[in-house]
This record gives structure tokens, sequence and C-alpha cells, in this order.
């Protein structure tokens, strides 16, 4: 469905991203991971034509996707820190959105706002909302549209645990109607029961790009962090992983 090629990005003398492969296929979570800085939203970004790679291409359904537009509207895209005009109501910028969209046949999904409860705040200015609840709004604006592919970036981040147990609900549900999804998440425990693959970032560079039930089998250990924490305390293993990154990315 999604498939990046050799993508390398440099900011300044930083390499952010090198040399960047993967493969995304529709039924999978994937849990985008590694430490802070590691290019992790930056990845994000060029998926969604948000940064250009100096190298390297991305593929929507097999095309190009810097010779078209109409691809984003097939992704939800929640960003790590949703930036809003602080004097619009929540209610104006679904409606914007709304508007925007207003050729798409599609049915709204509503099923977040109303776990939310968000149209009790319709009516608040979104530069007042708390960071917990600007996510929450973006978070139903992902799934607003019903899209095809989800990505989803540190979306559990600011959230109290009960908004988080019903944004992993809403994944889990989108995931079993088929859909992509990507999610990039500090919180091990929470992908643990979301992801069925494993992208690891580190430096910009894949270490590695397999299954759960690969990684767990592979590490004898049950629980994701204590998988990447054995993989990454391994830096011999950790280097054959790179070897067979393509062929595994390609399996997928
Ligand atoms: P992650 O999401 O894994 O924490 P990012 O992709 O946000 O990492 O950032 C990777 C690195 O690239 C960081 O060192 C960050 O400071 C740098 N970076 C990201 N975006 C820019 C930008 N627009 N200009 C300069 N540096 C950037
Ligand atoms: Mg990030």
């Amino acid at each position: 469905m999604i498939r990046a090629e050799a993508i390398s990005k440099s900011f300044g003398k930083l390499n952010v991203l090198r040399n960047v492969s993967v493969r995304l296929d529709a039924g999978r979570v994937v849990a985008v991971i590694g430490p802070n800085g590691s290019g992790k939203t930056t990845f994000i970004k060029t998926l969604l034509g948000m940064v250009v790679p100096d190298s390297g291409t991305v593929l929507f359904d097999n095309q190009l996707i810097e010779k078209q537009h109409t691809y984003r509207s097939q992704i939800g895209y929640m960003p790590q820190i949703g930036h809003y005009p602080a004097n619009l109501k929540i209610r104006q910028l679904f409606e914007m959105m709304v508007d925007v969209r207003k050729n798409a046949a599609t049915q709204l999904d509503e099923d977040l706002v109303e776990a939310f409860h968000l149209k009790g705040l319709f009516e608040k200015p979104l530069g007042t909302l708390s960071g917990g609840t600007k996510q929450k709004v973006s978070a139903a604006l992902a799934f607003l549209f019903n899209p095809s592919v989800l990505i989803l970036d540190e979306p559990t981040a600011g959230l109290d645990p009960l908004s988080s147990e019903i944004l992993k609900e809403k994944i889990q549900k989108e995931h079993q109607n088929g859909k992509l999804i990507l999610i990039t998440s500090h919180v091990m425990s929470d992908l643990d029961e979301l992801a069925t693959d494993v992208l690891y970032l580190q430096d910009g560079s894949v270490q590695f790009y397999k299954t759960i039930t690969e990684l767990k089998l592979e590490t004898g250990e049950n629980k994701l962090g204590r998988v990447v924490a054995q993989l990454m305390s391994q830096p011999r293993k950790s280097h054959q992983n790179i070897k067979t990154l393509e062929f595994s990315s390609l399996q997928i």
C-alpha cells in the first residue's frame, strides 16, 4: 500500500533519515519506535509529502506521491503536536474540515467525537484547550473521514488513561476493518496490544523491521519493551538484522 524506497533526508549536516526502505501493507499495525530524535516524525512526514526527501521515493498504491496529492485524502494523520488557530472553536474546526472535503462521499466517523464527548466542548476556542484535549481533537479528526490509512504520531502522549484506552480500542477496531495503521509511541505496553510489526529506527537508519511474532520468537521475550531492550543491547545481533531487513520487509 505504501512503499518507501531508499529515503534519505538531511537537515543541514544532520542526517535524519539514511536509506530507509520499507513496505507498509493494508491490514498491518506498524509500530515505529526508536529513541528521541531518531527520525520517526520525519519519516512519517515523508510519507505524507510534508517533508521532501533528498533522495529516494515514496509510492502510495504504486504511484509516486510527488506526482499527485489526492492520495492524502486516504490518510488520516494525527500529528505529534497539533497546531491550530487559537481563536477557532472546536466546532468551527470540524465544520471547516468537513467543508474542505464536501465532495467526499464517505460517511463521517464520529466514534471518537462521541467517545471523547467533544460536542460538549464545541464552543471552546482551540487556544484554551489543555494538551490532552487537543490530542483528543487531533485523534477525532484523524478518524473522521474513515481513511484507509491512519498515521498516528505519539497518539497517546498527554491522554489520560481512560482516553488512551478509548483510542486504543478505536485503533483495534479499524485494524479489524483491514486498515493500515502506523503508530509511533514511547509507551511500549500500548504498542504491545496493538502492533503486528515493529520498525525500529536509530539515527535515521532502520535497525529492524519485523513482525511481533518473529521478534518474540527470536528473543524468547513476551513483552515488546523487553524484546527491544534485548535486541538493542546486542549490537552484533542487531547488525545482522540490518542485513536481513530488506529481505524480511519485502516479505511482509
Ligand atoms: P523523532 O520523531 O524520532 O523524535 P524527528 O524526526 O522529529 O525525531 O527528528 C529527528 C532529528 O531531526 C532531530 O534531531 C530533529 O531535531 C531534527 N529535525 C527534525 N525536523 C527538522 C527541521 N525541520 N529542521 C532541522 N532539524 C530538524
Ligand atoms: Mg517524533
